[in-house]
Formats: C-alpha cells, sequence, structure tokens
C-alpha cells in the first residue's frame, strides 16, 4: 500500500506544489489526472523518494520515506519517466534491460530469465539484439516499461505513457498495462489521455492547484463538469451520453448498448 498523509510540497522559491494531499493506492490502477501544473509530477516522486516531504507523510508499504533512499524505494515503486528514449543509454535491448537486475545482484542464467521474462510481458521477446534507438515509438515506451519490470517493483508509475503514439502503438502500450495488472501489479497512471483513462483506470485522482480536489470511480469522474478542470471528457462517452448512455468503457461496450437497443 502506498499511503500519502497530509502532504505538503513546497519548492525552493517558495512554489507550494501540493497541499495537504492524502491519498492511499494498492492493488488496483489508478489515474492521476490534472492540467499542466497542477502537482501530479511533485506526488508521483514522493512515491519513490526522489522528493521528502516539506510537511506531511508518504509511506510505501509501511516504510516512511523520510528515512529511507532511493535505491531502496525504487525496488518496491518503479517510475517509467515521459519520453524514454532519454533513458536508453546500452547498445542493445537486451543489455538495457539487463542493466536495473545487474545492479541489484544478478547474474547468469536468473539474470538472462528475468530479460526474457520482462521482454516477453512487453512483446519484445526477439528484439534482444536491436539498439534502443532503432526502435518506434510504442516500441521504445515497451522497452521502458521492462526496463522497470525487470527490476520486480511492486508498484508501476507511468508518466504520460501514450502521449505522442499513434493508435497502434498506444493500442500496444495499453495491453501491457493490463498484463501488469493481472501480474498483481499496483499502476499509477499519471495522464492527459482521458481515452486511456476511461479504457483502463479503476479509479481517478485529480488534482488542480495542489489540491486533490477528486478521488473516486471512473463514471463519477466523468460527470464532474471537467471543462472546469481544462479538460475533456473523451468522444465517445460524450456520443454515448447524447444518445442517453451513461456510461461505456470502449467501442465494443458502445455497440453492444447499440445492439440492444436495435433489439428491444
Ligand atoms: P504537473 O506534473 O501536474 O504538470 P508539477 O508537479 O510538475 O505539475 O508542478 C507543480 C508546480 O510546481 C508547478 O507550479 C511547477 O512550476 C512547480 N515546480 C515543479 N518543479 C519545480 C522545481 N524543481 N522548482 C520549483 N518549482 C517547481
Amino acid at each position: 500500500m502506498i499511503e500519502v498523509k497530509n502532504l505538503w510540497h513546497i519548492y525552493e522559491g517558495k512554489r507550494i506544489a501540493l497541499k495537504n494531499v492524502s491519498l492511499s493506492f494498492g492493488n488496483e490502477i489508478v489515474a492521476l489526472v490534472g492540467p499542466n501544473g497542477s502537482g501530479k509530477t511533485t506526488l508521483a516522486k514522493h512515491f519513490n523518494g526522489l522528493l521528502k516531504p516539506t510537511k506531511g507523510e508518504v509511506f510505501i508499504d509501511g516504510i516512511n520515506t523520510k528515512n529511507a533512499s532511493v535505491a531502496e524505494l525504487s525496488r518496491i515503486v518503479g517510475y517509467v519517466f515521459q519520453n524514454p528514449e532519454n533513458m536508453f543509454f546500452e547498445e542493445n535491448v537486451f543489455k538495457e534491460v539487463a542493466f536495473g537486475p545487474k545492479n541489484l545482484g544478478l547474474s547468469g542464467e536468473a539474470l538472462e530469465e528475468r530479460v526474457k521474462w520482462a521482454l516477453r510481458i512487453v512483446n519484445l521477446s526477439g528484439y534482444e539484439d536491436r539498439s534502443p534507438y532503432s526502435l518506434s515509438g510504442g516500441e521504445k515506451q515497451r522497452l521502458a516499461i521492462a526496463c522497470i519490470l525487470a527490476m520486480k517493483p511492486k508498484y508501476v508509475i507511468l508518466d504520460e505513457p501514450t502521449t505522442g503514439l499513434d493508435e497502434k502503438s498506444s493500442k500496444s502500450v495499453k495491453e501491457v498495462i493490463k498484463k501488469l495488472r493481472k501480474e498483481g501489479h499496483g499502476i499509477m497512471l499519471i495522464t492527459h489521455d482521458m481515452e486511456l483513462v476511461l479504457e483502463l483506470a479503476e479509479r481517478v485522482v485529480l488534482l488542480y492547484d495542489g489540491i486533490k480536489v477528486f478521488d473516486g470511480s471512473v463514471d463519477e469522474f466523468f460527470q464532474l463538469d471537467l471543462r472546469n478542470y481544462e479538460m475533456e471528457i473523451p468522444e465517445l462517452l460524450r456520443i454515448s451520453k447524447s444518445l442517453g448512455i451513461s456510461f461505456v468503457r470502449n467501442v465494443d461496450e458502445f455497440v453492444n448498448f447499440l445492439l440492444e437497443r436495435v433489439g428491444t
């Protein structure tokens, strides 16, 4: 469980980025949303100790982040940064994924098994000898996820995992996220992509100007007037609502509703 208790974060220069935020998060897919500058990244950086509370406390599986190192917390919380291409530095995909677990002390067959396992989950088996830089946008995103997974963190934070990806790549990243959930990881999606929220999230936390203004179900979230928070509801939901269908997650559900209606 990740527990945030009355967290305040004030940057040097006195910018108040988080104002008394409390939240807990476990084995689920939580979407952390809000306009630019609302405090999402600041909050996420508290989960692996990159930032420490100005006031309040953050506990990761019972460990107070005040007393823990980034290295220790990173074993529990993996953070997949935005624009993953900036993080690759090895000559091939195998070495890139092996880097983290090697640092954790894995070697030989165990290391090879671990890398193969992580690549299998993100559907990049067979890419071992490729240069990370030769991969497509979606493949790079999945490689970044594999690098984090190879360290077997319990929680995975994904920062804008679908931003800049075409539909096909975005779909493949979504499949990976679903798989991670099935494998028992707690997942936090930091995102502007409302389609992603609609399709995958089980819960939504909305930050606005450093304040947690909403924490609840996806259904309830899309009943808010999102324009107040510089966001828009997805096209699919807008069309569904205009047809009197209260809530659908994806096109298949939408079509089923229409078919049922035609059938009655
Ligand atoms: P988001 O991820 O939602 O875009 P951030 O957490 O990046 O929001 O930023 C929250 C607020 O904190 C913004 O006003 C931002 O300008 C400020 N901020 C972020 N990082 C720093 C920093 N290193 N120093 C000072 N202010 C910062």
